[in-house]
């Protein structure tokens, strides 16, 4: 039995990967519930890749209105889906599930996220849509190209310390061109957003020392690393004055369109009043 019983008419939704006891998700949730008095539940379920199917086959009947999914699971899971919408199928993984009577929709809302959060921390957006110099190449840089892309930056550049594997990213759009790490500083001359997408400034992952020096001013750095709050790049981007913008609204506008499907609701959508809470909770 991987899923809890389900009694009443609480709706149950959660969040599943491994490990997950990390997931900043069920206080997230929980909160907008017990904010917008929801009967239901938002929960952390550990599940290994072996269980996966298991997992799944499971949800349909168990009840559970649906879940999110997290690392290592969102490509994998595209397997045990039974649809999957335009936008998770484009970036090739899932990170939000809802169970239709049964059926397993599947939809990634990382990209909504990710560019709602640049919306809400520039009011001029358009400005910044000359050229996007995006380091890391993984699950969530997947999310973020597509994101930039579907905008309309004109350039894209994904940087690397793995550009063979990088290369991969190119199935999303081939017209982005792949750069190694150590050109990351030539790369910057004439970027007008940078973004991190590596867990490089995250607690507990070490240092690194980012070369901003060629970064024009007006150039807007964005860190999807949201613990601390203030990572390292952002800390230098602002102090040599440009516009920065941290991770966690990404968290909480990836969150939305999930909790409004498995719940019924929008959740409150104060960001600012939310991310003073959680920085506050959670010591980023
Ligand atoms: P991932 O799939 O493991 O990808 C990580 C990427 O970073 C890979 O390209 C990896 O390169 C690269 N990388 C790792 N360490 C590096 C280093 N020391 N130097 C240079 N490159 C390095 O992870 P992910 O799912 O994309 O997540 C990445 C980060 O984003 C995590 O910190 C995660 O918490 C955060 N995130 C935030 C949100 C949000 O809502 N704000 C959403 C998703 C993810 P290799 O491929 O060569 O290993």
């Amino acid at each position: 039995m991987i899923l809890a019983n389900i009694t009443g008419n609480t709706k149950i939704a959660g969040v599943i990967g491994d490990p997950i006891s990390h997931s900043m998700s069920p206080s997230l949730h929980n909160g907008w519930l017990k904010k917008m008095k929801i009967d239901g539940v938002y929960k952390a379920q550990q599940v290994s890749a072996d269980k996966l199917k298991e997992f799944f086959s499971q949800m349909k009947n168990d009840g559970w209105a649906g879940c999110n999914i997290t690392i290592p699971h969102k490509e994998a899971a595209l397997e045990f889906i039974d649809e999957i919408e335009e936008t998770a199928d484009e970036i090739g993984a899932v990170n939000t599930v809802v169970n239709q009577d049964g059926k397993l929709l599947g939809f990634n809302t990382d990209a909504y996220g990710f560019w709602q959060n640049l919306k809400n921390g520039v009011s001029d957006i358009e400005n910044y849509k000359e050229k996007a110099v995006v380091v890391g190449a993984g699950g969530a840089a997947r999310a973020v190209v597509y994101a930039l892309k579907k905008a309309g930056v004109k350039e894209v550049v994904i940087v690397a310390r793995n550009p063979d594997k990088a290369e991969e990213l190119l199935d999303i759009d081939e017209n982005m061109a792949i750069e190694h790490m150590d050109n990351l500083e030539e790369e910057l001359e004439n970027t007008s957003m940078l973004i991190n997408t590596t867990p490089l400034g995250m607690k507990g992952k070490g240092s690194f020392d980012w070369p901003l020096d060629s970064l024009a001013k007006d150039a807007l750095v964005t860190d999807i690393v949201y613990n601390p709050i203030e990572t390292a790049l952002l800390k230098k981007a602002a102090r040599q004055e440009n516009k920065t913008i941290d991770g966690l609204g990404m968290l909480i506008y990836q969150a939305m369109p999930g909790f409004e499907a498995w719940f019924g609701q929008r959740p409150d959508a104060d960001i600012t009043a939310l991310k003073k809470e959680m920085i506050a909770t959670w010591n980023l």
